[in-house]
């Protein structure tokens, strides 16, 4: 069973960047709904439904076919939003971002520099069509930036995501109505570079 992971802050933290109501109908029911079905589909299969969400996502392909959608949906979802709120905060002290930490290194090597990763990473936001998160992966080793679609994990593709970003409209559409570049935007004001960075760091 899983359950829904508290905010690490306060609903209206990180305004005005990502607004409150938006904030509040994006983790209570949005992110509660995902849970819901996945446990649901997964009632009686006791083997799947009390592994950690990492694992599952991993051995879709194990699932009764029956269910095999709605889990991938579903588990996805909880799993990539509980991610996702790791992944902001309202003080974000690693936003100034250290160039000799270990990651800084790493994406100046995979891409140029940290500026053209933001630039591939906006420029893949905006190119996702639909709903969809696009991510910093860590892929065999080597980091790229990739996109999924509807709630599909990386992890169920064998990367392992360190940053992602939720681009479906439901995460931006109060505040920034049609304007997925503006809400990109404002977003990367509130990433949590320190946990990406530590995320990056416990990597095996
Ligand atoms: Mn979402």
């Amino acid at each position: 069973m899983f359950t829904l992971p508290e905010l690490p802050y306060a609903y209206n933290a990180l305004e005005p960047f990502i607004d409150e109501t938006t904030m509040k109908i994006h983790h209570d029911k949005h992110h509660a709904a995902y849970i819901k079905n996945a446990n649901d589909a997964l009632t009686g299969l006791d083997a799947f439904s009390q592994m950690p969400v990492e694992t599952l996502l991993t051995k879709l392909e194990d699932l009764p076919e029956n269910i095999r959608t709605k889990v991938k949906n579903n588990a996805g979802g909880h799993f990539n939003h509980s991610l996702f709120w790791m992944m902001m905060s309202p003080n974000p002290k690693g936003a100034l971002r250290q160039a000799q930490d270990d990651l800084g290194i790493a994406i100046n090597k995979a891409f140029g520099s940290f500026e053209k990763f933001q630039e591939l990473f906006t420029v893949s936001t905006l190119s996702r069509f639909g709903s969809g998160w696009v991510w910093l992966v860590l892929n065999k080793g080597a980091l790229e930036v990739v996109d999924t679609p509807n709630q599909d994990s990386p992890l169920s593709e064998g990367k392992t995501p360190i940053l992602g970003l939720d681009v479906w409209e439901h995460a931006y559409y109060l505040k920034y109505q049609n304007m997925r570049a503006e809400y990109v935007k404002a977003w990367w004001n509130v990433v949590n570079w320190k946990e990406v960075s530590d995320r990056y760091g416990r990597i095996d």
